[in-house]
């Protein structure tokens, strides 16, 4: 009898979100993946069980703004590994009013190549 594990999870590449069976050999590797409709959610499982990646969201301070923080992402997906290092140098930042949105305030965060990058504006008071 196989000890391979089998995992569910949602396809989050497209908005049909198909729920995915992923055999996960005792090495850690895919061997099959079925419920996809297409070959990116066999990609995507591949990625979700070898190096799984999130895009990462929070806020940073504002001086001198009539807002005291403005929201900010990751502009692609990281490792999740690296959450941590990215919230860790994002918490290290304030940001002197105007703030545009779209503004990038922390390029290459945590080695990730990633940017991160305001999804608000913060008009100065
Ligand atoms: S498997 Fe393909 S069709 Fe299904 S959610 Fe993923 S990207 Fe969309």
């Amino acid at each position: 009898m196989s000890n391979n594990e089998k995992r569910l999870m949602t396809c989050i590449v497209c908005p049909l979100g198909c729920e995915l069976e992923v055999e996960i050999d005792e090495n850690g590797n895919v061997v099959a993946v079925t419920g996809n409709t297409c070959p990116k959610g066999k990609d995507y499982a591949i990625q979700e069980v070898t190096a799984p990646k999130r895009v990462v969201m929070s806020v940073v301070y504002v001086k001198g703004s009539i807002f005291p923080t403005v929201s900010v992402k990751t502009n692609k997906p990281v490792l999740k590994s690296k959450i941590f290092d990215v919230m860790k140098e994002i918490s290290n930042i304030t940001l002197e009013a105007p703030v545009e949105i779209g503004q990038i305030i922390i390029k290459n965060v945590a080695g990730t190549d990633a940017d991160i990058v305001t999804t608000r504006p913060a008009p100065k008071k």
